[in-house]
């Protein structure tokens, strides 16, 4: 049996560290049935031998290949969800994985709301209108008032509000979840604040059943509360939800189990299936029989004796299968995909075959970049697949000045491979390098060792942040860069960029330079 490309649903979560992105991942899977997520990578053939050095890294690095991409299956769909590294791996690659997905869960700490690396992340997702759900986590424990969360998530990033399931009391109070859409209850046999266990299904918040299972005080606030939130906000609107204006609303605890399905039916229900991708000089539908994908991340194994590395390609259109032709457009060459990892739910009986929205991981010795389109001889290139504007910014220093070219060769390899941004000044000679997180600087200087027998070693500048430059008036660009000739750098195809000593900096540049764009992201070539 065969899944059609509507019905899979590719998605990630977003979310700051320690807001339980972990422990939902693993109750979704629980859900899907995919509990051996870590055996999801098929051993077999060459693959065999891939598995073995990636498992390898896993250990030595904490890099998790198996769990890039897990898979499972739930009322007939396929789901695809894809990691986003956060904690010490937080990169580049977390915010590209979002140009690989079709839909996002933005998990937030009901008692911390709203943190950096969530906004950051959501404003990549914005960026090319990726629906969300919001699903807020740990009402078992004392957080902030349901309104007071539901108001920063509407001012702050500028999306209308759906509630779905709201909570029945929350910390202490806490007796279960209501599904507003749905009308059940999900509760706990084993009194408040035990796992979810049992659903209750209702006329409504003013249901009798209700009134035996939940103190009176809780229950009247929640009445009042989820009267209110209906006066406040517009009803669920799949169309705005589906074009990223809307956000439908989910209270749960990601730990004990409550609302977890009520995330899994929306998703089914609501999320996008993999959509017409932009691409030059024209789109690509899923349904095409002729298969297409862009890479979105490069993998690199870290060690030494094995300088293979995994590209992770998002197929747009038509069936892959195992032993495939497929061309590298950038570089006209044709590659027979011989040992793709195909990752697969554990009750998927198509293991050869991957299909839109599907993600497969091919082997290769650095000759695949991301970015990369790949196709069946079509000449087409993917676009919408952006650079990000690096948050960390390095001096390199060379701790052996003989080595100046190799040193170079590096930095010039790893940027065209897409781990890092190298950028060079106009004035002076030393380069700098951008990244996301401080994880791809520890691997830019590992693999300069090992790969190239250089020694680097990271200095800071007086730099917070870099913003591609940009204008319709050609004149005033150059005006611009010959002004600031010392705070100018080119990135590698050469265009300019402004390096900012601190927001406050940048924010006056910005308004001093009406003609001038300073983007965060720059589409890649
Ligand atoms: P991640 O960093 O976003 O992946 O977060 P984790 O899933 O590792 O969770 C961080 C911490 O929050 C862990 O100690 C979890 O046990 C805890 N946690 C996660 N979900 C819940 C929840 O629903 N309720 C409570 N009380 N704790 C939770």
């Amino acid at each position: 049996m065969s899944i059609t490309y509507d019905q899979r649903r590719t998605f990630a979560i977003i979310s700051h560290p320690d807001a339980g992105k972990t422990t939902l991942t693993e109750k979704l899977l629980l859900q899907g049935g995919a509990i051996h997520m870590a055996g999801a990578v098929k051993a077999r053939g060459e693959a065999r031998r891939a598995r073995s050095d990636w498992m390898k890294i896993e250990q030595e690095r904490g890099i998790s290949v198996t769990s890039s991409v897990m898979t499972f299956t739930h009322n007939g769909l396929l789901f695809n969800l894809l990691d986003t590294p956060g904690h010490e791996d937080f990169s580049e690659d977390t915010y590209r994985t979002l140009t690989a997905v079709d839909s996002a869960i933005m998990v937030i700490d009901a008692a911390r709301g709203i943190e950096s690396q969530t906004r950051k992340l959501f404003e990549v997702c914005r960026l090319r209108d990726i629906p969300i759900i919001t699903y807020i986590n740990k009402v078992d424990r004392k957080g902030r008032e349901a309104f007071d969360l539901l108001d920063e998530i509407q001012e702050e990033l500028q999306l209308d509000i759906a509630p779905r399931v709201w909570p029945l009391g929350m910390g202490g109070q806490f007796h279960g979840c209501y599904d507003l859409a749905r009308n059940e209850f999900h509760t706990s046999t084993q009194g408040r604040g035990g796992p979810f266990d049992t659903v209750v299904h209702c006329s409504g918040l003013d249901d009798p059943q209700l009134e035996e299972r939940v103190d009176d005080g809780v229950l009247a606030q929640a009445q009042e509360e989820a009267e209110l939130a209906e006066a406040a906000y517009p009803p669920f609107d799949p169309q705005a939800f589906r074009e990223g204006h809307q956000t439908p609303v989910i209270f749960g605890s990601a730990l004990r189990d409550y609302s977890i399905t009520s995330l899994l039916d929306l998703i089914a229900e609501h999320a996008p299936p993999p959509r017409p991708s932009p691409a030059t000089p024209r789109d690509v539908t899923p349904d095409e029989d002729k298969v297409s994908g862009f890479v979105f991340k490069i993998q690199a194994n870290m060690d030494k004796n094995h300088r293979d590395r995994i590209a992770f390609l998002r197929i747009c259109s038509g069936r892959f299968k195992r032993g495939m032709k497929l061309r590298q457009v950038r570089t006209g060459k044709d590659i027979t995909v011989h040992s793709p990892i195909i990752f697969m739910a554990q009750d998927r009986g198509i293991a050869d075959e991957a299909g839109p929205g599907d993600v497969i991981g091919i082997p290769n010795h650095g000759t695949i970049r991301v970015g990369d389109t790949f196709t069946e001889g079509e000449k087409l290139r993917f676009t919408g697949l952006p650079a990000f504007a690096p948050e960390i910014l390095r001096r390199v220093r060379l701790t052996d000045s003989t080595r100046v070219k190799q040193m170079r060769q590096a930095l010039q390899d790893l940027s065209e491979e897409g781990l890092i941004q190298v950028l060079k000044p106009d004035i002076g000679s030393q380069w700098v390098v951008g990244v996301i997180g401080q994880l791809q600087l520890d691997v830019v200087s590992d693999r300069a060792k090992s790969e190239y027998k250089v020694a680097l070693e990271f200095e800071p500048t007086p730099y917070q942040m870099a913003r591609w430059l940009s204008s319709d008036d050609e004149r005033a660009l150059n005006t611009f860069v010959s002004k600031h000739k010392s705070a100018i750098m080119t990135d590698r195809d050469g265009d300019p960029v402004f390096m900012a000593s601190s927001p406050w900096e940048l924010n006056y540049k910005i308004e001093s330079n009406a003609a001038i764009r300073f983007s965060k992201t720059k589409e890649m070539e």
